[in-house]
């Protein structure tokens, strides 16, 4: 490939890159990664980096797996591609409905194909809404979603969404979608103990039901637990409330699986973990490690029988995709096979939250959450109080994670908070690896 500075000149000069400023990007230049093995990336100068974020949280089973190219490449070969529209299948999508239906809990049974977690979520507000019409309840359409959630990028998933910046670009969100407070006992908990605050924060979706009325509310959307809002894993108390509220309510409970899928939290899905009973899963990520762009929406029994009582006006090219659906089965065998699942419950997650104690003990942080493969450090200068810097938010998290890709390792910053959430596969030396790199910057973070 072309000289570093070439690259990056190229690519500031043609290439629109999501979630950068420009501005930044013309005067730094893109690092440039070309290639990846297991945990580590590589990168156009050849320097060794420890991948903490599985990409973006999705590459589950680790780099260079040759199976799921080569599965790729006959898949290619014998039917590149074909459609699931007007009743036509191929081996490969029925192969994988089949699997995950067997995965999934409950009687999630029935998947709708997407190219990915936003189209999946954009499937999704359709799908409930035109669920009640057909059940005879058109005026229910409002779906209620969580401030700070991240559900995608798209004119509908980032409307379900509740990021203030995204919501301050493009006309976000759509009508009928409204959003209650997250459960983020750490910043918003206040004098509250954590179950308290969990109860309290479940509640608001009563609160906000009887607002709205209840003859009016699908869905209620949310992650078990939520990734980009920055690991935030919710008080014990939290979902057992919600799924209460929705039971009785008679509102669609949505799991957005798609960080939680797959093995991150220790469980094939995140529900499983923390124990909810959702209607409806949105998969994506980890359904192929990232190696293919897939997603789709999990439907139980009742909510796919009403679905499949009418024609439902909604598909994508890409729905069902054969080198996709191939390459996520391939995944999801290995996922078994290897026992990627049993590794994080039994060896990596019982690992890391001890190393995380450890860094939760460091003069930055003020509190270290970690669930399975997925965690968060608060950083702090006042650990007592929960207190923010005084510097301008984020100032100290990016300063951080540069420090971070000096010492060859890839961390999220959110605000100032560090995010993990490294490849499934990591052993024990690759956690002392990933600790050692966290303690080396947060060291240098703190002189400065
Ligand atoms: N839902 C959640 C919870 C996500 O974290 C993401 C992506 O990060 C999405 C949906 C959107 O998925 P995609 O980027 O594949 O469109």
């Amino acid at each position: 490939h072309l000289p570093t500075a070439d690259l990056q000149r190229l690519d500031a000069a043609h290439h629109l890159h999501p979630f950068t400023n420009g501005a930044e990007l013309a005067e730094k230049g893109a690092r440039v990664i070309t290639r990846a093995d297991g945990v580590m990336l590589t990168d156009s100068e050849g320097v060794e980096i420890l991948d903490g974020m599985a990409g973006l949280w999705c590459v589950n089973l680790g780099y260079g797996r040759k199976e799921l190219a080569e599965v790729a490449a006959a898949q290619m070969a014998q039917l590149p591609y074909y459609n699931t529209f007007f009743q036509t299948t191929h081996p490969p999508v029925v192969a994988l409905s089949a699997r995950i239906a067997e995965l999934a809990p409950g009687n999630l049974n029935h998947v709708f194909f997407a190219g990915s977690g936003s189209e999946a979520n954009d499937t999704n507000i359709r799908l409930v809404r035109h669920y009640w019409a057909l059940k005879g309840k058109p005026e229910k359409k409002t779906v209620i979603s969580r401030k700070n959630a991240y559900h995608g990028s798209s004119m509908g998933s980032g409307s379900l969404g509740g990021m203030a910046g995204m919501h301050a670009q493009g006309g976000m969100p759509i009508p009928d979608i409204t959003h209650i407070d997250q459960p983020y006992w750490y910043g918003e908990g206040g004098d509250m103990d954590p179950a308290e605050f969990g109860l309290a924060r479940a509640r608001a979706l009563e609160a906000e039901i009887d607002r709205i009325g209840e003859d009016k509310v699908a869905a209620f959307i949310a992650e078990p637990i939520q990734g980009a809002g920055a690991v935030i894993i919710p008080p014990e108390t939290y979902w057992p409330e919600i799924q209460r509220i929705c039971d009785e309510r008679d509102i669609l409970l949505i799991a957005d699986e798609v960080i939680c899928g797959f093995g991150r939290t220790g469980n094939w899905f995140g529900s499983q973990t923390l124990g909810i009973r959702p209607d409806i899963m949105t998969i994506a990520k980890g359904l192929s490690s990232g190696y293919q762009p897939i997603g789709g929406s999990v439907l139980s029994d009742e909510v796919a029988e009403v679905i499949s009582s009418d024609e439902f006006a909604h598909g994508y090219t890409y729905s069902g995709h054969p080198v996709a659906c191939a390459v996520a089965l391939e995944n999801l065998r290995l996922l078994e096979e290897e026992k990627v699942i049993e590794h994080v419950r039994d060896t990596a997650a019982p690992y890391l939250a001890q190393k995380w104690r450890e860094i939760g003990d460091h003069p930055m942080v003020g509190e270290a959450r970690i669930i399975g493969m997925m965690g968060a450090l608060e950083m702090s200068p006042d650990k007592a109080n929960r207190a923010p810097f005084k510097a301008e938010k984020g100032t100290v998290g990016l300063r951080c994670r540069e420090r971070c890709f000096a010492n060859g390792l890839v961390m999220r910053h959110v605000g100032d908070t560090m995010i993990i959430s490294p490849p499934l596969i990591m052993t024990p030396a690759d956690i002392d690896l990933l600790f050692e790199r966290v303690v080396k910057s947060l060291d240098e973070t703190l002189a400065g």
